[in-house]
């Protein structure tokens, strides 16, 4: 071989493996846009059908009483079907998550309630903060993954992967920092109490809100119907699995887990409403995915069976975090 083959053997071998480091680095994206999620509608083309208990509010947003003073504001038009939760106490009330913002969501919670609102996220991704940008006091949990991007002068920007503002084009919204809860923090709403906790796993900055008397945890994107999303940038197989021995050891078996998105049963559109096992049988199939008991079905991602209404998306299984 002259010199001048030898060079361009060894160019190409680089190319070769930089475009591979590219694919594999780049893999959510890449999946995002084979699988083609821009083809499928953000909006429903036919009206949504509501599951009974589940009231229209406008032409958007639909409301069901989970009890006196928590309600669940859903949105069965976008694709994503989110659920935001207002937990109200005798003197202010949370507003757990603002969904993607399509639709400007004050309205429903003024309609709600004459009490100060608190905002605070489930996590940063681009469905469950776009409305956060409509209320004047917004908490932000106090994890270091949080706190190192706010500035000094108190103003909160979340990063692109924390916001995946690659799978919308979205801009990440910035907000002034009203209030830290930190994990372990008692929130007083007057005569209701709710524990932050954080929960990581489907992203580093997740937390849920529990509130113990009423025996209800409204658990964001760590639990859902459907497919769990553990194969994005910055979710964590061991955090999920910590997560779920944590979760395991505050709940009891009358918990009930309110996740922030929804499929709807019977073609009908209603708040999910999942239970301890359900976490069970995720730290069953967590503890197995590690093990190499339990076996992935599909080459990207990973398709790991939970139970008979949850599977897992794993990445890769030489990408997947354990630590
Ligand atoms: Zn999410």
């Amino acid at each position: 071989m002259t010199a001048r083959r030898l060079v361009v053997a060894m160019a190409s071998i680089l190319v070769v493996i930089a475009a591979l480091a590219y694919v594999i680095h780049a893999r959510s994206w890449l999946l995002y846009s084979l699988e083609s999620y821009e083809g499928t509608p953000m909006v429903a083309l036919e009206m949504p059908e509501l599951a009974p208990g589940t009231e229209w509010f406008d032409d958007w947003y639909s409301i069901e009483q989970i009890d006196a003073a928590t309600f669940a504001i859903g949105e069965p038009w976008y694709y994503e079907m989110n659920y935001n939760f207002l937990i109200l106490g005798e003197e202010r009330g949370v507003l757990f998550d603002t969904g993607p913002g399509l639709r400007n969501i004050r309205p429903v919670v003024e309609a709600l309630t004459d009490l100060p609102v608190v905002v605070i996220a489930s996590h940063y991704h681009y469905d469950h903060v776009g409305g956060h940008d409509k209320f004047p006091v917004v908490a932000l949990a106090d994890l270091p993954v949080l706190r190192r991007l706010v500035t000094e002068d108190g103003m909160f920007t979340p990063t692109s992967d924390l916001h995946l503002s690659a799978f919308t084009g979205s801009t990440p919204p910035t907000h002034r920092v009203s209030e830290w809860w930190a994990p372990g923090k008692r929130v007083d709403l007057g005569g209701r109490e709710i524990l932050v906790l954080h929960t990581p796993g489907h992203s580093p900055d997740s937390i849920s809100l529990y509130d113990r008397d009423a025996d209800q945890l409204f658990s964001g994107d760590y639990i859902y119907v459907d497919y769990l999303y553990a194969f994005i940038p910055n979710a964590n197989m061991g955090d999920y699995l910590q997560t779920a021995h944590q979760l395991l050891s505050i709940i009891d078996d009358d918990t009930e887990i309110f996740p922030a998105h929804s499929v709807p049963a019977d073609g009908r559109h209603g708040v999910i409403r999942l239970g301890r096992s359900d976490v069970m049988d995720l730290r069953d199939a967590l503890e197995g995915i590690e093990s190499g008991t339990v076996h992935a079905q599909g080459f990207f991602p990973r398709v790991y069976p939970v139970n008979d209404q949850i599977s897992l998306f794993g990445d890769f299984e030489w990408l997947q975090d354990w630590d």
